[in-house]
């Protein structure tokens, strides 16, 4: 997944940043409000975990601007313990879930499982096609009910492409989906990602649209 962090605590911000990309994500970590918002509007992330105490442009106003120019990406918001009116009007704001500090990597984990699984229409927390099943939270995908080594990048790409099935992902699409800022990517990244998730399901899984990008055919 990719995920934008916006948290000012350089200590905090530093660990979340680890154990998400350990957990397998691509993450941008912002420490002001201005820069989450401008994020947020020009960038498709999976998730956004948003911690509410911001300088100058506090959390909840950066939620409500980003809500209102019609950015639907879920949100998870970060509050104080004490701080019940800020989660009451964090989620009538528009967010999704939210977290009081301190909490536990894995229950943030969790929690941004269930957010994207629940914007992609998923009940289940599988996501089958046809003959392919993956535990996003278990980083396993099987084929026939055998198990397939993927790289995180594969892994990511494959859940991109098949939770779309049916719809065509142009190559920049995937590109912002799968890298966070400052990481080099080759002109044929994404090419030779679908070449190996090929060579792993077989040919006919991944269609290109010539010039336009990548598709999963539902049928
Ligand atoms: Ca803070």
């Amino acid at each position: 997944m990719r995920i934008l962090l916006v948290e000012d605590d350089s200590l905090l911000g530093s660990g979340l940043l680890s154990g998400l990309q350990n957990d397998g994500n691509s993450v941008d970590w912002v420490k002001k409000g201005t820069d989450a918002l401008s994020a947020i509007t020009t960038t498709p992330y999976d998730a956004v975990i948003l911690d509410i105490g911001l300088p100058e442009m506090s959390g909840l106003e950066v939620l409500s601007s980003a809500r209102s120019k019609g950015v639907t990406t879920p949100v998870l918001i970060l509050t104080a313990q004490d701080a019940v009116s800020d989660r009451v009007t964090g989620l009538d704001t528009g967010a999704d879930d939210y977290l009081t500090k301190p909490f536990e990597l894995d229950e943030l984990f969790a929690r941004l499982r269930a957010l994207t699984r629940r914007s992609r229409g998923l009940s289940s927390q599988l996501i089958q096609h046809k003959n392919i099943i993956i535990d996003p939270s278990a980083h396993s995908v099987t084929l026939d009910n055998q198990n397939v080594e993927l790289s995180r990048r594969e892994f990511s790409l494959l859940i991109e492409l098949v939770s779309s099935a049916g719809r065509v992902l142009s190559r920049s699409f995937l590109e912002e989906k799968l890298y966070s800022w400052g990481n080099e990517i080759e002109s044929n990244t994404i090419e030779v990602y679908i070449h190996h998730l090929r060579k792993k399901f077989g040919s006919e899984l991944i269609k290109t649209i010539r010039g336009v990008g990548y598709t999963v055919p539902k049928e």
